[in-house]
C-alpha cells in the first residue's frame, strides 16, 4: 500500500494521531528516517572537514605571515651588515694571533686592544711567541666598536684582548674603557688578562680609576706557589708577588 507524501507528513509530524498507521506504511516511515539520519551524519561530516580545511588554510596563511616577517629581518641585518662593511671595510673582527680566554668568558665580546704579549717569555706558552708585541691604534680599536654597534651589538660584557692587555698604560686603557662606554652604555664589565707584575706597577690610585672605569676581572697566570718551579718557568713574578698575606 502506497501513502501519500501528504499522509506521511501527518503522521510524521503528529505523534498523537488517532488514527492508526498502516504497518507498510510505518516500514516506509522507517526508511525515510534512516536515509534522512545517513543524511544528516553525511552533513556532519562534511561540516568536520570543511572546518579542518579551514584550519589548515588559516594555520597555512599565519606560517607564511611568520615566514615573512623572518625574512624581512634577515634582510634586514644584511643590509645592517651590508652598511658596516662599506664604512668599516669589512664585516669581521680584524683578529692577529689565537684567541685563547677564561671559559667564564666565552660570552664575552673580545675587543682586540693589542697584539701578542708584552711579556711573551713563559717557558711553556707559545701562544704568541711568533708575534711581535704591539699595540693597536685608538682609531682602529674604535672602528672594531662601530663595526659591532652598526650590527646591533649590545654586549653586556667585554673582554680586552691580548695577552696581558692590563700591561698597558693607565691613561691608554682608561681611554679605551671610555670609548667603550660610550658605544655601548649597558656595559656592566670590562675584563682581560694580566700579569702579577702589570697589577704591582699599577698604584692604588690607578687601580682605583680602573676600577671605576668598569674593570672587574682580571685572569692571572700564577701557574706555581713553587720560586724554583717560577724561575725555571721564566714567569715574570716570583711567590712574594702573588701570595697574599694581610
Ligand atoms: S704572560 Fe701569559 S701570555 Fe704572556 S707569555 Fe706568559 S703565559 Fe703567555
Amino acid at each position: 500500500m502506497r501513502l501519500s507524501s501528504k499522509k506521511f507528513l501527518d503522521y510524521f509530524t503528529n505523534p498523537h494521531s488517532t488514527e492508526e498507521m498502516p504497518v507498510i506504511d510505518r516500514h516506509v516511515m522507517k526508511k525515510k528516517k534512516f536515509y534522512l539520519y545517513k543524511k544528516g551524519v553525511v552533513l556532519c561530516l562534511i561540516t568536520i572537514i570543511q572546518r579542518k580545511c579551514d584550519k589548515i588554510v588559516m594555520k597555512k596563511q599565519e606560517n607564511d605571515e611568520q615566514m615573512e616577517k623572518k625574512f624581512a629581518i634577515v634582510k634586514n641585518g644584511a643590509k645592517m651588515e651590508e652598511k658596516a662593511k662599506d664604512t668599516m671595510g669589512g664585516g669581521r673582527m680584524q683578529y692577529e694571533g689565537q684567541i685563547c680566554r677564561a671559559p667564564m668568558e666565552r660570552g664575552a665580546y673580545m675587543l682586540p686592544v693589542a697584539v701578542g704579549c708584552s711579556y711573551n717569555a713563559c717557558k711553556f706558552c707559545t701562544l704568541f711567541k711568533h708575534l711581535q708585541y704591539r699595540e693597536l691604534p685608538i682609531a682602529q680599536i674604535e672602528e672594531e666598536l662601530q663595526r659591532v654597534k652598526g650590527l646591533n651589538g649590545r654586549p653586556r660584557r667585554v673582554f680586552l684582548g691580548d695577552g696581558n692587555a692590563f700591561g698597558m698604560k693607565t691613561e691608554r686603557l682608561l681611554k679605551i674603557l671610555k670609548l667603550v662606554r660610550e658605544y655601548f652604555p649597558d656595559v656592566a664589565e670590562v675584563n682581560m688578562d694580566a700579569t702579577v707584575t702589570n697589577i704591582q706597577e699599577k698604584s692604588d690610585v690607578e687601580l682605583k680609576k680602573l676600577w671605576e672605569a668598569g674593570v672587574r676581572h682580571l685572569y692571572l697566570g700564577i701557574e706555581s706557589g713553587l720560586p724554583d718551579v717560577l724561575e725555571w718557568m721564566h714567569k715574570d713574578h716570583n711567590t712574594g708577588g702573588s701570595i697574599y698575606s694581610d
